[in-house]
């Protein structure tokens, strides 16, 4: 599912400390590999031991940056985020960095990556007025630098400002001296830990993929609950500020079915072999109908939709003995538009992004491997447009189970009350993507997937169970069925 009622993500963050490294350059191409995270703006704070130099701007990480840019910011810490806004709309105020200067010459700058569900509390709590805050990583900022405001150091005025967050935070900050990475206490947003040794030095990154492109090796995940602190001595600190909280991991489960590079590893499992797990499981829960009178001679070809939806079809076809094959190329230099799509645009939204391969696709019962349904639209597009290309059946196949309820985690799907599952059964979805069959994945199947080293998933979207408190009630008694 990749149109324009896609699930979007909320933000990559990246942050490097390795004196006599190009900082800014590796930060550069630590954004591009988490790309896929934000695309609405990009931006990063070098540090060189004086100054704190932010650069940030609307676009794309290649957007952003010049040669001419990234030659003028030395340093030997940065940190850098890649947005798609989730709370405060796509401005250029709202970009991060976040920074904030101090009246006593301090500065600090801040990368977030999730949504805190108690902005209001927290803005209240800054003394900011209404209409003030611009977005839940601003009331965060504030309130930090409010702590900070008597001279504190950052880290003792995060220790207390911590706890007072809630909802989702993977953080980046700094402040010149020093490279923080925090996760929050059900660590629903990946943060990783990496190393570099030449020269010597520390990542900090939303997936592991950044890492690699920077030439760090992995050292571990940020835990859930953990505050990490890498000094201008390159030592590492781990504290946990909040107390009375047990860490329980609840990353979020979409990052494995469709948010995550599949070349990300999340605990400590690489997320392509995941995605292919589910195909197999899909394959025993949901295997293909048998033809329809007159398509009996059809071959059967397994396709995915790119590109979460690859590996899930060579799960299913692998377990299912049936071929696979490439039924859709995707055209890969769409980037996101900053005007809002009318509905013409919405109606071109697949085509835009993936054109059939007609000699594969016609005559053929297809069984389409995709990783979610949102509001019903694309996925009423993309069967059309198989059709219109010739194909005999159309089945699809999803690799998450129905996704009912919003996400306030960091995870924009648009208006709740055009979430499909929301408002239908799965038979009346069927009919109106007009799909000949249509299963989702279990939540057990899914569950069953996705279970890594250390297990515990958000899945609040599908299940309804929230890990946290949520803005409004939300519960089972005004759950759809
Ligand atoms: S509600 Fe859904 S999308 Fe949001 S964090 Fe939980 S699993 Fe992920």
């Amino acid at each position: 599912m990749d149109g324009a009622d896609a699930l979007r993500e909320a933000c990559g963050v990246f942050g490097i400390l390795a004196p006599g490294a190009a900082v800014a350059r590796l930060t550069y191409d630590g954004l591009y590999a988490l790309q896929h995270r934000g695309q609405e703006s990009a931006g990063m704070a070098v540090a060189d031991g004086t100054d704190l130099t932010v650069v940030k701007d609307m676009g794309l990480v290649t957007n952003v940056f010049t040669e001419h840019t990234l030659a003028a910011l030395s340093g030997h810490l940065a940190i850098g985020h890649t947005r798609y806004s989730t709370t405060g709309s796509s401005t250029w105020a709202n970009a991060q960095p976040v920074h904030r200067s101090l009246a006593d010459g301090g500065h600090f700058a801040l990368g977030h990556n999730g949504n805190l569900t108690n902005t209001t509390a927290l803005a209240e709590k800054a003394g900011m007025l209404p209409g003030t805050v611009s977005s839940d990583s601003d009331a965060l900022a504030e309130l930090l630098a409010q702590a900070m405001g008597g001279g504190a150091d950052l880290v003792t005025s995060l220790l207390n400002v911590l706890p007072e967050a809630e909802g989702a935070f993977a953080l980046v900050l700094t402040d010149g001296q020093r490279l923080i990475g925090v996760r929050d206490p059900h660590g629903f947003r990946p943060l990783c830990l990496g190393r570099t040794t030449s020269p010597d030095g520390w990542v900090i990154a939303s997936e592991s993929p950044a890492l690699d492109i920077v030439g760090a090796s992995f050292v571990r995940d940020v835990e859930p609950g953990e505050v990490v602190v890498v000094g201008e001595d390159l030592s590492v600190r781990s504290l946990r500020p909040f107390p009375g909280v047990p860490p329980e991991r609840k990353l979020c489960v979409f990052e494995l079915v469709y948010f995550a590079r599949p070349d990300s590893v999340l605990e400590g499992r690489e997320v392509h072999g995941v995605r292919q797990r589910m195909g197999e499981r899909l394959a025993a829960e949901a295997p293909i109908s048998p033809p329809r009178p007159g398509n009996e001679s059809c071959p059967v070809l397994v396709m995915g939709v790119p590109d979460s939806g690859l590996p899930a079809a060579e799960g299913f076809a692998r377990a299912s003995g049936l071929p696979y094959g490439q039924g859709l190329v995707k055209n890969r230099y769409i980037g996101r538009t900053f005007i809002s799509p009318d509905q013409g645009q919405r109606d071109r939204g697949v085509r835009r992004k993936l054109n059939p391969l007609r000699e594969n696709i016609r005559d053929a019962r297809l069984v389409v491997l995709d990783d979610s349904i949102v509001r019903g639209t694309t996925s009423r597009q993309l069967v059309t447009l198989l059709r219109n290309a010739g194909a005999a059946e159309v089945h699809l196949r999803i690799t998450s189970p129905p996704y009912k309820w919003p996400c306030f985690y960091g995870i924009d799907t648009g208006d709740p009350n055009e979430l499909i599952a929301a408002q239908k059964s799965v038979e009346e979805i069927r009919q109106f993507i007009e799909a000949d069959s249509l299963a989702y994945l279990s939540i057990e199947g899914l569950l069953g997937t996705v279970r890594g080293n250390d297990g515990g998933f958000c899945t609040a979207c599908l299940t309804g169970d929230y890990p946290t408190e949520v803005p409004v009630p939300l519960g089972r008694a005004s759950s759809p069925s």
